[in-house]
């Protein structure tokens, strides 16, 4: 039984509402990141949210602790805590994460990793800020998120650019998504 879905109260869609409504600040995504609780997931499909804010791109994923590491437990074996240092270090840097095509010239800002437990489940969080220099040129968005854990089934990618949104679910085999147009 590989799929589990998990119930919270938080859905994910709550926290898109948010951000809508509310300016884009770097603040806010902070309070965002320290919600203590771990909005609902399901174990091998994660979350990315891609959201420009006029001339930044920031990229959020959102990964059920099964996604990254196998298991969701708090790690206190020896071996459980080297592979969740493993896993932030893979998440601190985003090249292991996505590429954007070279046109829009992203040079990144500030990036973070994390880990949430509650119960028995837990999440790792991820964001990366970036900013173009030409950002209505970005073409494509890479992938390589899925190279990096092999566990993580789907992707499930949410684009608010400041014209448009894009909603969509990837499975292992995508490893590119097609933006041209998209950021303007
Ligand atoms: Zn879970």
């Amino acid at each position: 039984m590989k799929l589990i879905i998990c119930l919270f109260l938080l859905a994910n869609l709550s926290v898109f509402a948010e951000d809508d409504h509310h300016d884009h600040s770097h603040q806010h995504n902070e309070q965002k990141k320290t919600k203590k609780s771990l909005s609902a997931h399901e174990h091998g499909l994660s979350v990315l949210n891609v959201v420009q804010d006029m001339n930044k791109i920031s990229f959020e994923f959102e990964m059920p602790g099964f996604d990254v590491v196998g298991f969701e437990y708090k790690a206190k074996k020896k071996e459980d805590i080297k592979k969740i240092k493993n896993a932030l270090n893979i998440l601190s840097d985003y090249q292991n994460m996505v590429s954007m095509s070279s046109e829009a010239k992203c040079d990144q800002e500030k990036n973070s990793a994390k880990v949430l437990n509650e119960g028995s489940h837990s999440e790792f969080l991820s964001e990366y800020v970036f900013y173009c220099k030409n950002i209505d040129l970005l073409k494509s968005i890479k992938i390589i998120y899925f190279d990096s854990f092999k566990l993580s089934k789907k992707l499930n990618i949410n684009i608010i650019a400041d014209n448009k949104k894009l909603s969509k679910t990837f499975e292992r085999d995508a490893n590119k998504i097609n933006v041209e147009g998209f950021f303007n």
